[in-house]
């Protein structure tokens, strides 16, 4: 789309559509890493989930009835990662199904050596190529806060959707003209390598180890721990960091800003 349309567009949306206050600052509390987030970036992301509600459909599955709290409590963590970066990313699929529970999807996959496998075990979360993001509503709510779960399940789909616009997941996202592919690949594939030498020897790893298990689960559970723990991921892989820094646009480790805005 255009991005003059797509402007008009948001501006026409956002006069007509809002989030009762009440709602909004419930969801918001409820998300301690929003912490580091200025007013107006608040208020920025707060029109991006009006949008991104306006734009998606939230649907819930085997009856779930999908509250409005859940809803934006979606909304915000999807729109966490393209604060920044701009809404196209999400371009191309309509559907966030929510399950009331962890769920078993009759996808068949193909392996290296071509075998075709039924995946049988129960899921949390999954991003479709194209299609639906799938999220089990009581995961979604456990890992709101990194501090007792340790992960963010809505991030780390939402990671894989923006992997996905270049196609399958694979780790590398359309980068921004001004980021080279190659300094990417490079640096991503020597923190993947690096990350799986740690796991093959068993060591007590600060990052979910099931991030060694692809380099599309690796971007997408860095990018968890750069939004929802960034310090980790500064300490861990400053690399990484710095290449995520770029990409989303965002550098979450720093202390937040004094508000100087009138
Ligand atoms: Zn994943």
């Amino acid at each position: 789309m255009l991005e003059a349309v797509r402007r008009w567009r948001e501006r026409r949306i956002l006069a007509s559509s809002a989030l009762p206050d009440a709602l909004w600052r419930e969801a918001v509390e409820a998300l301690p890493f929003l912490a580091i987030y200025t007013a107006p970036e608040l208020a920025r992301l707060r029109e991006r989930a009006v949008l991104f509600l306006n734009a998606k459909s939230i649907v819930g599955a085997h009856g779930f009835e999908v509250t409005p709290l859940m809803r934006v409590t979606i909304a915000i963590q999807a729109c966490v990662l393209i604060l920044n970066i701009g809404p196209h990313y999400y371009d191309g699929w309509q559907n966030i199904i929510v399950y009331p529970d962890e769920f078993v999807t009759n996808q068949e996959y193909e392996d290296e050596a071509g075998v075709v496998h039924r995946r049988e075990e129960p899921l949390a979360g999954e991003a479709m190529s194209g299609g639906p993001v799938i999220l089990s509503w009581p995961d979604v709510e456990a890992s709101r806060d990194w501090s007792t779960a340790g992960m963010n399940l809505v991030i780390h789909e939402f990671a894989h959707k923006i992997d996905m616009k270049s196609g399958e997941a694979n780790g590398s996202p359309p980068l921004p003209a001004e980021m080279s592919g190659a300094v990417w690949q490079g640096a991503m594939n020597e923190a993947y390598e690096h990350f799986c030498a740690r796991v093959d020897q068993d060591e007590d790893t600060a990052i979910d180890p099931y991030a060694s298990d692809s380099p599309a689960e690796f971007f997408a559970v860095l990018s968890e721990v750069f939004f929802a723990e960034p310090a980790l991921l500064q300490t861990e892989y400053p690399r990484v960091y710095e290449l995520f820094a770029q990409f989303y646009r965002q550098d979450p480790a720093k202390p937040a800003k004094l508000t100087l805005e009138r």
